[in-house]
């Protein structure tokens, strides 16, 4: 996964790109930012802020707080709190955790991620999230998918369904199909996944079709888009079925993408529009209800089709840029 590092911020300052910040970079500040969320975005950010402006007093809360680059900024003397953001008050600029801390900032970049939508799909709740597990959040990453893969048959099918876009890593559904079908091939005889995908298109699908020909028995893969009835609209997680316009399936496994919008907190907090995304200032990734809260990643409705790590990164060097110069 792309990571904004030191050389990243500094090669888009040698650009050109960042111009206007370099002579903030000179300017003492003891500005308290606050970052939510420290996944891709929010840690793309903290680098930023670490070159960019290295005075700032900077805390990260996120709820996983347990990877290298987490270890790496507390020993540089930011404080990560591992704990749940539970509210945001813009007005008054203070955020509250689960833990009862309560942060005051001067300024925030929103980075969440995602969050999933169950008025989409008929019947989908926690047990279908259970019974055809997704596996496409960080928390939820392998949830029972590994384990139950691995007991897929000789001659099993296993099922993806992919929901309407946007959501999470658009590239995702071609290149996890592909890695189920190599991962099962290497195993076992025969096997077939069937992709059941809500859009017309999916990314990446026109380039890798060629590679499982050459790579995989015939129709091991076979790919069912929306205007052929790739779309699911209901599931019934106690008989393990799920249905749609191209009829009702069971499967040795059944990977449910669910559709997805902005997370839970970015409606709470009132920074998610009708669409459930985050509507931001392009340029700034300033919200779009609350200037003073920048807004990037998967969370934002700013780049629909390139909800990666690497758009979260670039963002995040844009949004720290935008709020040191504000
Ligand atoms: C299976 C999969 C594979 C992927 N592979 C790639 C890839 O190879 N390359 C690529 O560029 N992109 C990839 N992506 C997409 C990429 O992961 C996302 O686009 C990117 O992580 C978005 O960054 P973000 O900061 O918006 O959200 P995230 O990286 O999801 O970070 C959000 C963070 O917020 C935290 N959080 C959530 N709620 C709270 C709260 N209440 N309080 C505090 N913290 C909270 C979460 O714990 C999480 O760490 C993949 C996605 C998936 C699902």
């Amino acid at each position: 996964m792309a990571m904004v590092t030191r050389r990243t911020v500094l090669g888009v300052l040698a650009t050109g790109a960042a111009g206007a910040a370099v002579p903030l970079l000179s300017r003492p500040s003891q500005a308290r930012l606050a970052i939510v969320g420290g996944g891709a975005g929010g840690l793309a950010a903290a680098e930023a802020v670490r070159v960019l402006a290295p005075e700032t007093r900077l805390t990260i809360i996120e709820t996983l707080a347990d990877g290298a680059a987490h270890r790496r900024l507390a020993a540089d003397g930011v404080t990560i709190l591992t704990e749940a953001a539970t509210d945001i008050d813009p007005v008054v600029r203070r955020i509250r955790t689960t833990a009862g801390t309560v942060i005051e900032y001067d300024a925030l970049v929103f980075a969440p991620g995602i969050g999933f939508r169950t008025d989409v799909v008929a019947g989908y709740g926690a047990d279908a999230e259970a019974a055809f597990p997704h596996a496409w959040t960080r928390h939820n990453r392998d949830r029972g998918l590994g384990k139950r893969l691995d007991a897929v048959p000789d001659g099993g099918t296993v099922i993806i369904s992919v929901p309407e876009a946007p959501f999470s890593f658009p590239a995702g559904p071609v290149l996890r199909a592909e890695n189920v079908a190599a991962h099962l091939l290497a195993r076992r005889r025969r096997i077939k996944v069937l992709v059941l995908d809500a859009n017309d298109t999916a990314p990446l699908l026109s380039e890798r079709r060629p590679l499982w020909a050459a790579r995989f028995p015939a129709g091991s893969i076979e790919w069912v888009p929306g205007h052929q009835g790739g779309r699911v609209t209901a599931v019934d997680a106690a008989t393990g079925a799920i249905s749609g316009d191209a009829g009702r399936f069971r499967a040795d496994l059944i990977n449910l993408i669910p559709p997805q919008r902005a997370h839970d907190l970015a409606l709470s907090v009132g920074l998610a529009d009708t669409s459930g995304w985050c509507p931001v200032d392009a340029a700034t990734l300033a919200s779009a209800t609350a200037p003073d809260i920048a807004v990037i990643g998967d969370a934002n409705a700013a780049a629909p089709s390139a909800k990666t790590a690497e758009t979260a990164g670039a963002q995040a060097i844009r949004a720290v840029r935008a709020l040191l110069a504000a």
